[in-house]
Parts: C-alpha cells; structure tokens; sequence
C-alpha cells in the first residue's frame, strides 16, 4: 500500500436495526478514480460516511472491519481530524452555506485543513477559528489559485450569495470548497445529481483534471455512464454487499452492468 491509498476492509455498518454495508471491502490505491455504483438505498452514501466518520451525525455506527487511509486507521479519528489527514467528503446536495458569498465559502473550506487548525473548536474558539480560517485561506493561495483556475466562474461570481448560483455552479462551489482543504483524496457522494447532462459533463471533465493534478478520488453515483468512463475501477452494491467488482472498462461491458444500470436492454 502507498503513501495515500484508502483501504476499507470488511465494514459493517448500520442504523439502529438497519444493516446498510455488510462486510463490504474497497480499495482506493493512490492516484486513483474508484466509482461506487448502486441503486437507492444499496449502502453507497453510507460507505462514504463510514470513510468520512460522519455516520453519527446520521444516527448510524460502524460496527465492524476497518477504514484505513496511508496505512493509518480512520476508524477512530473524529470527522475534523479526517479534513487534516487529507480526506474530504463533499456531501450528496451540495450542502453549501446559501446565504454566505462564494469567497466565504470557499474560505470555509480551509478551515481544519491540513496544517490549519486540528481538531474540534468549541465555544469562542469557534469565532477564533473562522477567523483563523480567514487567514489561512488568504495564506493558501495556491490552493486558491487552484480552484480559481478549475472554475472561473467562482472568481467571477465571488461575492454573489452561493444560494444564487446554479446547480452545476453549487457544484463547482461544493468541489472548490473541499478543494481549499488541499486533500489528497476526495470523497464525492452524486456530484452529477440532478444537473442537466451539459452541466454533468462540465463536472466529469473537472473530476478528471482534479485527478489528474493529483487528488485521488472515491466517487459515488447513480449514473454509472458517467463513473464508468472516469474510474479506473469500480465496485458494485446491492442491498448494502459488493455484487462485483473489477476495472471499470470491464464492468462497462459486463451484462449485468449494461443491464441493470446503463440502461441497455
Ligand atoms: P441513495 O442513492 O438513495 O442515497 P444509497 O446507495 O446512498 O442510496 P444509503 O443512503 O447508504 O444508500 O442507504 C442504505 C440503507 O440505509 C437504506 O436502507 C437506507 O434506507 C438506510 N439509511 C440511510 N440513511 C439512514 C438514516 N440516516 N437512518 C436510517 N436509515 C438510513
């Protein structure tokens, strides 16, 4: 295993009597696109939480196997700790602050980054923090200059309300946001959700350069076209179990695939 690939290995996890991941195990080698598929309900988001260490927050636990990023264990770091260990979710609907401009935003994304504040902050640390979070935001001009460069419109748009921008931009927003942490792999729960097909595009060619500057990433969704075509490999998950597994160009071509979530008959 290299410096930064992501092993999930036999994970159990559930809500209260609800089992959604049974024994599900999944590899992210360093540098790469890995695209998770299924349909509604089949575990995909909470694969990704069980990454994340978000699943309390959803009334859910982790009750067995192991997350591993670099070799180091996951599974027991608290969610903020993850952002400064180089792991960052962008959450299935954007969730961006709407009232906030685009510039606020995305200096929110610094905040916890690697190298910036570690930990939880609680009470007036929190204030402390945000502005700690201005400053090292303004001092983290290459990431600035990264996200500025993948999506102009947000330099364009910085001091709009992000509640205003389209869908495709909320996107961009939520992707330039994570992007502010400098992770070294990105967790993307539906990025393409509910965008007209030109818009999803836009977002596929931009998972692509992120990739390709270097940022590894675990991508979930439904349109498993799209995910096909940018991962390497890709694993499929039914009822909360992986159904099959392989390269992506061969799942592309598996009947079942072509079947069951191309839409070919
Ligand atoms: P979707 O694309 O619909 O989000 P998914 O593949 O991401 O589907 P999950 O959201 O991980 O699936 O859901 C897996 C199972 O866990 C489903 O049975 C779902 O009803 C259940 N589940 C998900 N979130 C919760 C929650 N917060 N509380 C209780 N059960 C939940």
């Amino acid at each position: 295993m290299t410096a930064a690939s992501l092993r999930v290995e036999g994970v159990t996890a559930g809500y209260g009597p609800v089992r959604a991941l049974v024994d599900v195990s999944v590899d992210v080698p360093d540098g790469a696109v890995v695209a998770v598929l299924g349909g509604n309900g089949a575990g995909k988001s909470t694969l990704l939480r069980a990454v994340s260490r978000t699943l309390a927050f959803h009334g859910g636990a982790l009750r067995g196997g192991s997350v591993s990023f670099g070799g180091r264990r996951l599974d027991g770091l608290a969610a903020a700790e993850l952002v400064a260990a180089g792991v960052v979710l962008v959450p299935e609907g954007r969730q961006m602050f709407a009232r906030m401009t685009v510039a606020d935003n995305l200096r929110a994304g610094a905040l916890g980054a690697r190298g910036g504040a570690r930990g939880r902050a609680r009470g007036g640390e929190r204030d402390r923090a945000w502005g700690g979070a201005r400053a090292r935001a303004d001092r983290r001009a290459p990431a600035h200059a990264r996200v500025h460069g993948l999506f102009p419109v947000l330099r364009q748009r910085a001091q709009q309300r992000a509640g205003l921008l389209s869908g495709g931009e909320q996107q961009m927003l939520a992707l330039g946001r994570a992007l502010m942490a400098e992770p070294r792999l990105l967790l993307l729960d539906e990025p393409t959700l509910g965008l007209a097909p030109m818009a999803a595009a836009r977002i596929a060619d931009t998972i692509r350069e992120i990739n390709a500057q270097g940022t590894s990433v675990l991508l979930v969704e439904q349109n498993a076209a799209v995910a096909l075509k940018l991962a390497s490999s890709a694993y499929v998950l039914e009822t909360g179990r992986v159904a099959l597994a392989g390269p992506a160009a061969e799942l592309a071509v598996s009947d079942e695939v072509r079947r069951r979530y191309l839409g070919v008959v």
